[in-house]
């Protein structure tokens, strides 16, 4: 058997964000850490988070309140939350001096609105723990002794290191433009845990129909969606939508995406969109009939851009089941006046699908959480491999809740290796 000398208490693979504070956290109690990432800039899809402005946490301060926004993952995460919250998110990087803003729907930036800042953070708690990072370097396995336990990794460059602890930070799928290629995973079915099979998530919907793709660039600022089956409503939102070119996107369309995937797997999925939520289908028709009145000698496409959108009236105009649109609305008769209200508050389409892991915020997917130890962050089957951020199979909705939770765990694994390591150096 092989007799390794470890130079390194832990090495970290993946340089997100996940990884990146595991790695300072260790190091900053002590530990000699080595972080190896394969792309040669670290944090590539941190920087793209929040369109660039990093929607860093969510300032719901109470943890059980917090955690309700991960419905199926919260018994797990109360260990690790209640050693690292959203408030001492607040503090690491405010004593770091990067002050934090809270916009709507409590969702957090960095006040200079610029994720290289956070990076920079997180590039300098490294560099004061002397963290050694190593770029362009691609992780391609591990390797246990004759016990099964971990003892080293090899590298791209055909280099074996080892190390008393290994940190598994590589993330999921989502986005593998930025590295996240789901090497991770692969390791760890390698190392006998059980994954559930990744799928993009907090990702657009798509859809076949075509009144949809041709209103692509619109966006509806308020209306109600309901996704249906078997004409019955399974999911209800109101809000905003964005039509594009396959389907439907924006922040509540991507929160609907798990729901509507889970329908998916059952059957077919209709959606019906109401244009006037907070308006009764009576009180719309007497809206109408008011501007019908106005302009009895107006042709109907002429008038309907005053309750309209225009782009919109234009392609609810094509409807076959609507009044033509050059029809005078003096002609139009009050059941079709009315057939036309009605479908204002019920515009059809089809989902047939999300789209791919090139357009998802996350992944729904990962290490089954019953194989991990939350109050370190460890693999209950190895017990000196700890897994972090992405790589979990932890589902929850936009708006700051992903990355808390990459600097929940992160802190929480780095911290255990670091006081384990200092216990060892003294
Ligand atoms: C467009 C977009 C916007 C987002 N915006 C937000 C937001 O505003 N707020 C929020 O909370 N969340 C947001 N997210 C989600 C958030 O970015 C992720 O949850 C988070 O980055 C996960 O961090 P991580 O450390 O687990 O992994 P990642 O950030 O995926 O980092 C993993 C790293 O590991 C490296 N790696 C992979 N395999 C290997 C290997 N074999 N060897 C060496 N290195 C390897 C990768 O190159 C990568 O750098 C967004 C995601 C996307 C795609």
């Amino acid at each position: 058997m092989k007799n390794y000398s470890y130079k390194y208490d832990c090495i970290v693979i993946g340089g997100g964000p996940s990884g990146m504070i595991a790695a300072g956290r260790a190091a900053e109690l002590g530990a000699h850490v080595l972080l190896l990432e394969k792309n040669k800039q670290l944090g590539k899809k941190l920087l793209l988070t929040g369109g660039g402005r990093c929607n860093i946490t969510n300032a719901i301060f109470d943890v059980r309140e917090f955690l309700n926004c991960f419905p199926q993952s919260k018994e797990f995460l109360f260990s690790p939350f209640s050693k690292f919250s959203v408030k001492d998110t607040f503090d690491f990087f405010e004593k770091r001096g990067l002050p934090l803003i809270t916009e709507a729907q409590k969702r957090v930036f960095p006040k200079t609105e610029d994720s290289k800042d956070v990076l920079q953070v997180l590039e300098n708690y490294m560099k004061q723990g002397r963290v050694e990072v190593r770029r362009n370097i691609k992780v391609t396995s591990f390797r246990k002794n004759d016990n099964g336990a971990i003892v080293s990794i090899r590298t791209s460059n055909d280099e074996e290191i080892p190390a008393r602890n290994f940190i598994l930070a590589t993330g999921g799928n989502a986005a593998p433009e930025t590295g996240s290629t789901g090497d991770g995973l692969e390791f760890l079915e390698k190392l006998d845990h059980t994954i559930s099979k990744p799928n993009p998530n907090i990702v657009p919907l798509r859809s076949d129909t075509k009144w949809v793709h041709a209103l692509s660039g619109t966006t509806l600022s308020f209306m109600t969606i309901r996704f249906k089956q078997k004409d019955k409503t399974r999911v209800k939102k109101t809000g905003k939508v964005l039509f594009t070119h396959f389907g439907l996107s924006g922040p509540l369309i991507l929160n609907s995406a798990y729901e509507v995937k889970k329908l998916l797997e059952k059957g077919k999925v209709e959606a019906s969109i109401d244009m006037f939520p907070d308006t009764e289908e009576n009180e719309l028709d007497r809206r109408v009939w008011r501007l019908f009145e106005k302009n009895k000698n107006k042709q109907l496409k002429n008038i309907l851009h005053e309750i309209l959108q225009k782009n919109l009236a234009e392609e609810f105009l094509k409807f076959p089941d609507i009044v033509t649109p050059d029809r005078e609305v003096n002609s139009i008769t009050k059941v079709e006046r009315k057939a036309l209200v009605k479908k204002m508050k019920n515009m059809t389409l089809s989902i047939i699908g999300t789209m791919g892991f090139d357009r998802a915020v996350i992944t729904d997917g990962g290490v089954i959480l019953e194989e991990v130890a939350f109050k370190n962050m460890s693999s209950k089957i190895h017990p000196n491999l700890y897994l972090l951020g992405d790589i979990l199979n932890i589902n929850r909705p936009s708006g700051g809740f992903s990355l808390q939770m990459c600097w929940t765990t992160g802190w929480v694994a780095g911290t255990d290796i670091g006081e384990k390591s200092a216990a060892k150096h003294s």
